[in-house]
């Protein structure tokens, strides 16, 4: 068996890209990694971020973090899958510290060097252009090529029966949104919900608060599309909030109380001072938009205090992705959780198109397409 295997792979060379399909060798799988063959990856704001090196990930890098495919080759001490099998790719995490240990992969005290160190732990890389090695193992795959390397602890095994081109979105930003309302914040029946920007995150939150029982629910977004797709999927309001105060709405809808959850998803701090001040009292707000590094935001103290607020950080919905990719699978083959709604297929070739479509807000979820192509 030949240790090298050709693919084709989108490379970000430098700071603002743009990705660059190239031809790559991958070495392979050592002892605990997985080789896939890519069906189909989903583009998430992080890959754009990133990109454009809001956070520090060493260039040049193969990105993409939302990959399923199949098994192709298998290290020696993989017993998770086999060839062949479906698998979704999610963030990876050490597996060994008390956060991973207490079932809070999402924390993991690793988390930054092995999702975004740009390659092994130990520094190692897998993937080289002519010789030259590429930064790669992002988010535990780099799945923006027609081959990846995950590892064993990454991979999430799933149904044969539902399309595989689907799933990928669930490694990242579906499972973000969702995981924010049912494990971090646990919204229950009765309660009521806001989701501040309804992208792809706002709106996977909106299905789960629904699933979870939320009796308001409202999506706040500028773009008219997103809002009306929010209604579809199970907002009972939504507000552009371009048009009217957002904060002043919800207070209306609520008669005057506010909502007990709120999801800040676009990163923008007056967005997030906004979804505080929609909080009724005991309210939580969850953030997970990122904005640049170092960026700051305010709030008023007393209306933090006074009222038992709470604003929380989360990240990757705090999910277990063996136990939680699965489950929402399950809810989606029921017709429960439709994020299939979000998705737009593109092919490889295309990929700066749908960096493009998605930056402008036209495309909620891109999902890129390994085809022959390609
Ligand atoms: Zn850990
Ligand atoms: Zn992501």
């Amino acid at each position: 068996m030949s240790e090298q295997t050709q693919a084709r792979a989108a490379v970000v060379w430098k700071k603002g890209g743009p990705f660059q399909l190239e031809d790559v060798t991958i070495d392979a799988p050592q002892a605990d990694e997985v080789l896939v063959r890519m069906v189909a990856t989903g583009m998430c704001h992080t890959d754009m971020i990133v990109r454009d090196q809001y956070y520090p990930v060493p260039l040049p890098a193969v990105l993409g973090h939302e990959g399923a495919g199949i098994v192709e080759r298998v290290g020696s001490r993989v017993t998770k899958v086999v060839p062949g099998d479906h698998v979704v790719m999610a963030f990876t995490f050490c597996g060994k510290c008390d956060l991973c240990q207490s079932g809070h992969p999402a924390y993991c005290r690793e988390f930054f060097a092995r999702n975004m160190g740009g390659g092994r732990i130990d520094g190692s890389t897998a993937t080289q252009k002519e010789g030259k090695p590429l930064h790669d193992h992002f988010f535990g795959q780099s799945s923006f090529g027609t081959l990846a390397i995950a590892t064993e602890r990454n991979i999430v095994k799933v149904r044969k029966d539902v399309p595989l081109e689907l799933l990928g979105p669930l490694g990242c930003g579906i499972s973000t949104g969702a995981g924010a309302v049912l494990n971090s914040m646990k919204v229950t029946a009765g309660r009521s919900f806001a989701a501040f920007g309804s992208g792809a995150v706002g709106l996977s939150a909106i299905m789960a608060a629904r699933l979870a029982g939320a009796t308001t629910l409202i999506a706040v977004d500028t773009k008219p599309h997103r809002l009306k797709l929010a209604l579809e999927l199970g907002a009972t309001h939504a507000v552009n909030g371009q048009d009217e105060d957002a904060v002043e709405f919800i207070r209306r809808v609520t008669g005057g109380k506010g909502v007990d959850f709120t999801l800040e998803s676009t990163g923008h701090p007056s967005v997030l001072r906004q979804a505080v001040d929609a909080l009724d009292i005991l309210g939580t707000c969850g953030v997970v938009g990122a904005p640049p590094m170092g960026t700051t935001a305010s709030f008023d103290v007393n209306d933090l205090m006074v009222p038992g607020k709470s604003i929380r950080g989360i990240v990757e919905g705090d999910s277990v992705p063996d136990v939680f990719i699965p489950q929402l699978i399950d809810l989606y083959s029921q017709g429960r959780f439709p994020f299939d709604k979000l998705v737009k297929f593109y092919p490889l070739t295309q990929i700066n198109e749908a960096a493009k479509d998605s930056e402008k807000g036209d495309t909620l979820k891109p999902v890129i397409r390994m085809t022959q192509s390609n």
